[in-house]
């Protein structure tokens, strides 16, 4: 059976700019959109031409992509031409292979937030598209507040996108806007839709208001609908937009979809996908979804012992999918809940052969539940599980000593008279014979420790210039009679890995420090620096 194509349109640039929080500079912007060229998406919605100088600068030159980039903008103003009307003019002009025009298809907000008739929308529509086409675009036009529209006046909803497809557009596209229709409703205003334009030519483009967008594209696409809109971590205005990372495995993946589709990310590029929605979380410096499905650091992640067991005996029993499919790692928690099997695999996964009976595999377990005691958590601390094992097991090198380090903070009034606060620290570090020591400022006390730390490790500095810290989490718990700070700082590297580490003290400072310290030393083991 020959399958259908289905096509993916990324919004990430435009509808995931809206994003209470996001704001991405034109490096950004380019730096994404050749994160989805590579992942595959068939169109790139990048901004909106003459609204804003990022956007405008984006669409000032030709961007060679495999997917078509696509300027987003209004129909015509009611009451002008295509020929003057400034606002379209910037999107018919600016450089990209199409235009996605937004335009009303409910009569209630055309005569409400348009003030104008029923009729001149559909003219607008009409002459949109026809401009567009003529200046050799392909077109696109995303049917605003679709389904409300529908509920409350189907016939104009339906002459609106009817209008626009008969005008010569590729694309109608339905707009849950508002984001709160349900699946069931979607497929079957989706199927009516589909009678009257054929579906090769319909596209979904739903919100997560009830947190049901992903589900409403499936449901369009049941119906018929062959173009799914979305945006990479569900980035959209609001509750966001479908969240393409969830769909693109699905499509990929599921029977359902995947006998009877072929979508133009491949076997490959799936794999990169976690590397994708972790990468646009860098540049917007957000910490990962650890629960995403499929990129999520829990996606595959088991802790409890029966389920242990069974998943290292076959590990379909507790998954979905194979996690390798779409980059993932399979997780066997280590935790004071864990039994040998969790420990055991775990082991196995970092690449220790322990023999089940050897008694340093009890040690390694009483420790555990030692330090869980008194507030570790290393079913969170991959990175400083793994050192504690290998220390347990003999096998990290002592790379380098930190003899002393001396944090200060200071709070005076600056020469402009403003009252500032200053960290500083200095770190003395035993590097071989060699006595090495660094001093720096940072915004606080924990960060200034950091660069001092990372400033100079003489022989091992190579090895660490590409670690990135990229989430600090600070917890107080009441652990027995006395409080105690947890602090898990997240990192990365050169490479894209991220891995975890904990640090617990009364002391603020010292708990850094000491998941600072896990982190710089798994960085070593990782990148195989010589003792
Ligand atoms: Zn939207």
């Amino acid at each position: 059976m020959s399958r259908e194509r289905l096509y993916l349109f990324d919004t990430t640039l435009r509808d995931g700019a809206q994003t209470n929080g996001v704001d991405f500079t034109l490096a950004d912007k380019l730096t994404i959109a050749r994160m989805l060229d590579e992942l595959g998406v068939d169109y790139i919605e990048a901004g909106y031409p003459g609204a804003n100088p990022t956007d405008t600068a984006f669409f000032a030159e030709k961007r060679p992509t495999h997917a078509k980039i696509t300027a987003f903008g209004m129909t015509r103003r009611p009451g002008r031409s295509t020929s003057n009307d400034p606002g379209l003019a910037a999107v018919l002009d600016a450089q990209a292979d199409a235009i996605c025009f937004v335009a009303k298809s409910s009569d209630y907000h055309v005569r409400v937030a348009l003030e104008t008739t029923e009729e001149e929308n559909l003219a607008s529509i009409r002459d949109s598209v026809r401009a567009a086409k003529a200046k050799g675009r392909e077109v696109l036009l995303d049917c605003e507040h679709f389904f409300d529209g529908y509920k409350s006046n189907s016939a104009y909803a339906l002459a609106c996108a009817k209008a626009a497809y008969d005008e010569g557009a590729r694309w109608v596209v339905l707009c849950d806007t508002n984001g709160g229709t349900l699946p069931h409703e979607v497929e079957a205003i989706v199927g009516e839709v589909c009678k009257l334009i054929p579906g090769d030519h319909v596209g979904i483009h739903a919100h997560n208001d009830t947190e049901q967008a992903v589900a409403n594209s499936f449901a369009a696409v049941r119906a018929g609908a062959r173009q799914i809109q979305g945006a990479l971590n569900g980035l959209g205005e609001r509750c966001g937009n479908a969240n393409l990372v969830s769909i693109i495995p699905t499509l990929k993946l599921k029977a359902e979809y995947a006998d009877k589709f072929d979508i133009g990310v491949s076997d490959e590029a799936l794999g990169q996908v976690g590397r994708v929605s972790h990468g646009l979380d860098d540049i917007l410096n957000r910490a990962a979804d650890r629960h995403a499905p499929y990129v999520g650091e829990s996606a595959f992640a088991t802790k409890a012992g029966i389920h242990a067991s069974a998943i290292v005996k076959d590990p379909t029993t507790y998954e979905h999918v194979a996690p390798e499919r779409v980059g993932n790692k399979r997780k066997l928690l280590v935790s004071d809940q864990s039994g040998r099997s969790n420990l055991l695999a775990e082991l196995d996964r970092i690449g220790f052969a322990v023999d089940k009976d050897d008694p340093r595999l009890s040690r390694l377990l009483d420790e555990v539940k030692e330090r869980e005691a008194i507030g570790y958590a290393y079913e969170t601390a991959d990175a400083s599980f793994e050192l504690l094992a290998r220390r347990l097991l003999g096998k990290v090198p002592c790379y380098f000593d930190v003899d002393k380090f001396d944090v200060s903070v200071e709070q005076r009034i600056n020469a402009k008279g403003e009252r500032v606060t200053v960290s500083m620290a200095v770190v003395k570090v035993k590097v071989g014979d060699e006595i090495l020591i660094s001093a720096a400022e940072g915004i606080g006390p924990v960060n200034a420790l950091d660069v001092a730390l990372r400033k100079d490790l003489g022989k091992y500095q190579s090895y660490i210039t590409g670690l990135e810290l990229t989430d600090y989490r600070v917890r107080i718990l009441n652990a027995g009679t006395e409080a105690v700070t947890r602090v898990l700082i997240e990192s990365t590297d050169e490479t894209g890995d991220h891995w975890t580490t904990i640090g617990v003290s009364a002391n603020i400072i010292d708990a850094s420090f000491q998941a600072l310290m896990d982190s710089i030393i798994y960085k070593l083991v990782k990148s195989g620096a010589p003792a």
